[in-house]
């Protein structure tokens, strides 16, 4: 099997393909040039191109689907070399920006929500990517891949600014090896450019791992999954929290370097009767207390087969401004793609369910 260009830092690169600025060539054609075979790669010499062309592959995803949402949302499936799939989605965020003379335009930008593992071991309640168990790791290329073949699909220019979120399929620091080096990969500046304060890493809140994750000092952004304030719930739709409860992540975040004009995220599921009361709220804002915190509430998105229901849009504002009345910043993040099931594992699971992926 061929290696997969893309899981190699420019370094690691550079001790391959000697003398080393070849190494940054070769970025360039990867990242910048989104070259489809070594062959274009006309700036190296021709033996190189044949070595390369022998030894590594520029694919290691196959687009299997992409559906558009009405909000302009993307959802992609890929295939992996190994016939898994893993999914992507592509969020259009409108930024405002001012004309010259004071009018207000928009701006597109774009968020890129990447998996990291095929399936998943955290086991949640609400997920579906859950129900189809662990299947393996993502190798830092192919986490760097999703990125690249949406540029392609979108014709996104290299140095356009993109964030991204690991909050796809998968539990990004069950992985952190290769989630560590694809920050590495994306952040590097003759690749992608993507910086680390613009890639968050989005945790159930394996606390061990957020401390590795924090000595490791990558800049990065961090967002804990937290939806209960109280073990008990908390453990009903999340099971990891047995071994990682609340009082351990919310330790693990304290001792988190945050950049300091950022914060740290915290999602917040809401489900209807579940968890979306004000005394929920109100445990909420004693747990966040000396954090800085931002909070997302986001509206359940139903799926076929779940018990679960989407919370009443009044019942989200009264959490929302009794977090704002405390001074804790919240936000209701409307689900975006609904349209298009883009809750992490529901593309995955209809192609499943029609035999198409594994
Ligand atoms: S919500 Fe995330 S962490 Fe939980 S099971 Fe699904 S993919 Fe894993």
């Amino acid at each position: 099997m061929k290696k997969i260009i893309q899981d190699y830092t420019k370094e690691e690169l550079g001790e391959i393909v000697k003398p080393p600025f070849r190494a940054k060539q070769i970025y360039n054609w990867v990242y910048h040039k989104h070259a489809d075979s070594f062959g274009q790669m006309e700036n190296l010499p021709k033996a190189m191109r044949a070595e390369l062309e022998e030894e590594f592959t520029l694919h290691p995803l196959t687009m299997l689907s992409r559906q558009e949402s009405r909000d302009g949302s993307v959802k992609y499936l890929f295939e992996l070399h190994d016939g898994h799939t893993v999914e992507a989605v592509l969020l259009l965020m409108k930024e405002a920006q001012y004309h010259e003379d004071g009018t207000l335009k928009h701006h597109r930008r774009y968020t890129v929500c990447i998996s990291s593992q095929v399936g998943c071991k955290v086991g949640c309640a609400f997920c579906l990517t859950a129900k189809g168990g662990f299947m393996r790791d993502l190798s830092a290329g192919e986490i760097v891949a999703q990125v690249l073949e949406i540029y392609k699909d979108q014709g996104i220019p290299s140095n356009h600014r993109v964030n991204l979120v690991y909050m796809g399929m998968g539990e990004p620091l069950d992985n952190l090896e290769n989630v560590a080096k694809a920050v590495k990969i994306f952040s590097d500046m003759d690749g992608m450019s993507i910086s680390p304060n613009r890639q968050t890493i989005s945790t159930s809140g394996l606390s061990s791992k957020i401390e590795k994750l924090g000595a490791m000092d990558l800049g990065v952004n961090l967002a804990i999954s937290l939806h209960a304030v109280d073990d008990e719930l908390r453990q009903q739709l999340m099971p990891i929290n047995k071994a990682y409860n609340i009082a351990s992540i919310m330790e693990a975040v304290r001792n988190f370097p945050v950049n300091q004009r950022k914060k740290v995220l915290f999602e917040y599921l809401v489900i209807k009767d579940v968890n979306d009361d004000l005394g929920a709220a109100k445990k909420l804002v004693k747990l966040l207390n000396g954090i800085k915190a931002k909070v997302n509430l986001i509206y359940f998105n139903p799926y076929p087969g779940t018990d679960f229901k989407r919370p009443d849009p009044e019942d989200m504002r009264r959490f929302q401004e009794y977090l704002l009345s405390k001074g804790v910043l919240c936000t209701i993040r409307e689900s975006k793609g609904l349209d298009i099931s883009a809750a992490c594992g529901q593309l995955r699971e209809q192609k499943l369910q029609e035999g198409g992926a594994q």
